[in-house]
């Protein structure tokens, strides 16, 4: 891996893996995930003023005004432990945030390293997302087919017993997710093409299959 910090994009429709992925890749390699839809969701709790026009945005699905996305980012990015690298997950979501991300980068002298694409078919994506849940302390993800804690009702991240399902992670909701993904943020897999920076990765395998998949393209990063 290079020595300016990495910059890692996981492209991929809502369901696909990205932020089980990143989450691995955090602990792996020492990188910091920064998952937009996590900061979102703080700030509707929260209720801040963009927590606020965030929210009914995300409960039907649609996406969040780049505005608001690009301030919360931004605040983040000026922590300190982002000098070891990142990986954004859901971030960028439209070929406007993409292009806002690269003027951030390259006035720090910095560009997106590896853009990766988890590929996943719209079936398994609306499986995946119907099964979904996370502990309510911790935030570990997990899944009632394919994930499930080692030992059942307790977390293995930090031995919580209370776990929690997103609210838009609803039939109606997730069928909007996907349209919304198809319109604005698929055209993204082009963009990085163009970059030379993508690589697909067939996400309908394992966690751990992906996985493997991910850490090589990680460790190729020069
Ligand atoms: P995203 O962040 O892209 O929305 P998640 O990482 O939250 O997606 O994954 C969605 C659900 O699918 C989670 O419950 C997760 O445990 C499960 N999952 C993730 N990757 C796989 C995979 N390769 N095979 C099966 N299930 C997976
Ligand atoms: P996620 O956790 O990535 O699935 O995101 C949940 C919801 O937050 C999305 O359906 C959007 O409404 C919103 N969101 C997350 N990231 C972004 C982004 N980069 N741009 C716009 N909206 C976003």
């Amino acid at each position: 891996m290079n020595a300016s910090p990495t910059v890692i994009v996981l492209l991929g429709p809502p369901g696909a893996g990205k932020g089980t992925q990143a989450h691995i890749l955090e602990e792996k390699f020492g990188l910091i995930q920064l998952s937009t839809g996590d900061m979102l969701r703080a700030a509707v709790a929260a209720q801040t003023p963009a927590g606020k026009e965030a929210k009914s945005v995300m409960e039907a699905g649609g996406l969040v005004d780049d505005r608001i996305v690009l301030e919360i980012l931004k605040n983040r990015l000026e922590q300190p432990d982002i000098k070891r690298g990142v990986i954004f997950d859901g971030f960028p979501r439209t070929v406007g945030q993409a292009g806002s991300l690269d003027k951030m980068l390259s006035e720090k002298g910095q560009n997106v390293n590896a853009a990766i694409s988890l590929d996943v078919d719209d079936e398994a994506m609306i499986v995946r997302i119907s099964g979904r849940y996370a502990c309510e302390s911790c935030g570990e993800g997990y899944h009632d087919a394919f994930k499930r804690p080692h030992h059942e009702g307790v977390c293995d991240g930090c031995g919580g017993a209370k776990f929690i399902r997103r609210a838009d992670d609803n039939a109606d909701t997730v069928r909007e997710r996907l349209v919304t993904y198809h319109k604005q943020t698929a055209p993204l897999i082009d963009y990085y093409d163009r970059l030379g920076v993508l690589t697909r990765v067939d996400a309908m395998k394992s966690i751990a299959e992906v996985q493997e998949m991910l850490a090589r393209i990680v460790m190729s990063i020069d």
